[in-house]
């Protein structure tokens, strides 16, 4: 809704309200550079619903007369609207600058309470970029100064293991079996009653503001205030307890292939080898304590020296690793507060 602003008289000081265009107490006229104030002695004046008026008056470029938006010509010198230096609300320059009278200045005076949110979302901001900054990755250029390698070659041996399991898996043969916990499933048990402070927004009436829209008339803003007020509140809490879930265990005896062992190599060269080893790799109808070779591993690693004459060791994988030379440039990834590459 709108309200009605005020103008004071340049002459006698009277704050004549905006509707009029002379002064009631000396008949000066609405200044042409008249700025229109809300005046806190006054009451509050709604303006009639079909006088409602939402556009700023424009300036008459030769005059300098405060026309209403609605009026093509300049009511004072008949000059055309599509000339006009300006709105209100962009008046090019006031012709007689005045000091706003110092109740309304008050009233405009807004806390620096708002300026808290800012730089508390300014330091949020930092703080991310700070974050962000130093979980980056970074970037190293280093040179390869060295290798180093380990291979190993797992040792299998054949014969009967006892194992378990909730299955039996194909060629074992039970021994015993039990019941025992599988896992666990959450039952509810029973409820608990608790009270609990919980906080509530409640409605605490309106803040009201005016916006100046620049013909006279206020254009009344309200903004519901809230306030927190606590409620003590029962709430019903559910209890769990863990209930087991038995199954059946199996406890069997399987003829198998089983790495009991490994035969290891390392070397800080790019030769790598595989340990010497008589063992067959397969077997054919195996007899117990029989052994084989089971599977290769292997891990590379490139020795490099950063720009800092720190040495890292990058690990590779080997079809990589076999095709790097000595002294080539290779870049690789580390975290900032940290040498070990990534
Ligand atoms: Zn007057
Ligand atoms: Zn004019």
């Amino acid at each position: 809704m709108n309200v009605w602003g005020y103008w004071k008289c340049p002459y006698c000081g009277e704050t004549v309200r905006a509707d009029h265009k002379d002064c009631p107490k000396c008949g000066t006229s609405i200044p042409n550079d008249v700025k229109f104030f809300m005046d806190p002695t006054k009451p509050i004046e709604y303006v009639d619903k079909e006088q409602e008026n939402d556009e700023a008056n424009w300036f008459c470029s030769y005059c300098r007369t405060q026309n209403p938006a609605q009026a093509e010509v300049c009511e004072n010198c008949g000059a055309a609207r599509s000339e006009a230096l300006g709105t209100y609300q962009t008046e090019p320059e006031p012709i007689r600058p005045e000091p706003k009278p110092r109740r309304e200045r008050e009233r405009n005076y807004k806390p620096k309470r708002k300026y808290g949110k800012m730089i508390l979302l300014f330091a949020l901001i930092a703080f991310s970029i700070v974050v962000y900054w130093f979980f980056k990755p970074v970037t190293h250029v280093g040179e390869v100064t060295g290798f180093r390698w380990e291979q190993e070659i797992g040792v299998e041996v054949y014969n009967t293991y006892r194992e378990s399991s909730w299955n039996v898996p194909s060629g074992g043969s039970v021994v015993s079996s039990n019941r025992e916990i599988r896992s666990y499933r959450q039952v509810l048990d029973h409820y608990e009653y608790k009270t609990k402070k919980v906080a509530k927004k409640v409605k605490d009436g309106y803040d009201v503001k005016y916006k100046d829209l620049g013909n006279g008339q206020f254009k009344e803003v309200k903004t519901p205030r809230y306030k927190t007020v606590y409620e003590e509140k029962k709430v019903k809490e559910p209890v769990y307890r863990q209930e087991p879930i038995y199954d059946t265990k199996y406890y069997y005896n399987i003829d198998k292939w089983k790495e009991t062992n490994v035969l290891r190599t390392s070397a800080d060269d790019h030769e790598p080898k595989w340990a010497e080893t008589d063992l067959p790799t397969n077997v054919q109808s195996p007899k117990y304590g029989d052994k084989r070779q089971g599977s290769r591993r292997g891990k590379y690693w490139a020795i490099v020296k950063d720009e800092k004459g720190n040495t890292n060791e990058v690990e590779y994988s080997y079809d990589q690793w076999k095709n790097i030379k000595v002294g080539d440039k290779i870049t690789y990834k580390t975290f900032r507060f940290s040498d070990d590459p990534l």
